[in-house]
């Protein structure tokens, strides 16, 4: 059965909110989401200055997974991505990598047509749909939708694309699934705060898995394999996103780990997912050709 939600919207992944939905572990939702402004800004005269900044990265949800209980994993399956034909990108003073050479803020409202951002009148970018926060409830405190971490939320993964298969660890009953963000376009470590936010809405297959356990997300796609981690600096993102790359190679391969650190080191990538958030979130990619998955041996 198809299940859709529109208009349930959470500020913070959080065991206390309400599920907005109900559903058995194999269902597919429809979520609509806003983008990341909560649709506030609408036309040229909009003021940023006037935004609500309480009403910044809504996510669409919680959906509550029937069976999913702390310690399980949540295999979140993006099926489709749909966006709207308008994106918003902002800067401003004091945000993002080149914020100190910034004044004010800015925001820029852009057509979406055919395919491509019409950023001006000679330049166009392809999109590439993907969503910047995705994830489960934590265990224990509220986490605002702007952070990432351990259950996913900010993580603002350009991998993060129809196709690509989600793990999540479950550390609450049902997990309490959601889902915002949506951008038609964003360079690794989103250097500017924003991508090209849209909203829009996405086709997600939710599944519990029992007898796998995470630490932290995991995503898969044709042809990779990738842990996924945050941290205050990005140094130590790159280095648990490694580790729990190499944790889960070591037992899948069966080799020790010298050998597992030569195959990261020859043909793994430690790449930069955002550099912008409260923390900063890394990414460790492996071709599945070295093993096809990490997270059951087959
Ligand atoms: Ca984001
Ligand atoms: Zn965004």
């Amino acid at each position: 059965m198809d299940h859709k939600i529109s208009g349930k919207h959470i500020f913070a992944f959080s065991k206390d909110n309400a599920p907005a939905l109900v559903v058995q572990s194999g269902a597919s939702v429809e979520m609509e989401t806003l983008d990341c402004f909560a649709n506030q800004l609408q036309s040229v005269d909009d003021r940023l200055e006037a935004l609500d900044w309480e009403r910044i990265n809504p996510a669409t949800g919680p959906v509550y997974i029937e069976g999913a209980v702390p310690g399980d994993v949540l295999k979140v399956t993006v099926e489709r991505i749909r966006i709207s034909d308008r994106g918003i990108m902002s800067v401003g003073k004091g945000m993002g990598v080149l914020g100190d050479m910034l004044d004010g803020l800015k925001f820029k409202l852009m057509p979406i047509q055919d395919g491509f951002v019409q950023f001006n009148s000679e330049i166009s970018l392809p999109v590439t749909p993907m969503i910047g926060v995705i994830g489960v409830a934590p265990e224990a405190k509220a986490i605002g939708c702007g952070t990432p971490g351990p259950h996913g939320g900010n993580m603002d993964n350009q991998m993060v694309t129809a196709g690509a298969i989600l793990y999540f660890p479950v550390f609450v009953e049902g997990a309490l699934f959601a889902i915002g963000d949506l951008h038609a376009a964003m360079g690794d470590g989103e250097i500017g705060v924003t991508g090209v936010e849209v909203s829009g809405n996405a086709r997600v297959k939710l599944e519990v898995l029992k007898g796998v356990s995470l630490k932290n997300p995991v995503l898969e796609n044709t042809d990779y394999f990738t842990t996924i981690a945050s941290a205050k600096r990005l140094e130590d993102a790159v280095k648990q996103a490694a580790l729990d790359m190499a944790g889960l190679l070591a037992d899948r391969l069966c080799l020790p780990l010298s050998e597992v650190v030569m195959l990261m080191s020859a043909v793994g990538n430690a790449q930069i997912c955002q550099i912008v958030d409260p923390l900063m979130t890394a990414r460790f990619v492996m071709p599945k050709y070295v093993a096809n998955n990490i997270l059951y041996k087959e």
